[in-house]
């Protein structure tokens, strides 16, 4: 797993820890109903590349 910050407000945008330790903490989707909103942290499962929450990661498996 690696940590990602994703936008729930349906465009769908990612950030890698990096981006968002850059700054990069807000979606930035122009008409994105959550635009300008915090993103939330998630997990990315590196090997299937679902994106899921903390409390999932004990429960994913392939
Ligand atoms: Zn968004
Ligand atoms: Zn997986």
């Amino acid at each position: 797993m690696k940590p990602v910050y994703v936008c729930t407000g349906g465009c769908g945008g990612k950030v890698s820890a990096e981006d968002y330790a850059a700054g990069k903490t807000t979606c930035a989707t122009p008409g994105c109903s959550k635009e300008g909103l915090p993103l939330e942290s998630r997990q990315e499962c590196e090997e299937c590349g679902a994106v899921i929450s903390l409390a999932e990661v004990p429960i994913h498996k392939h």
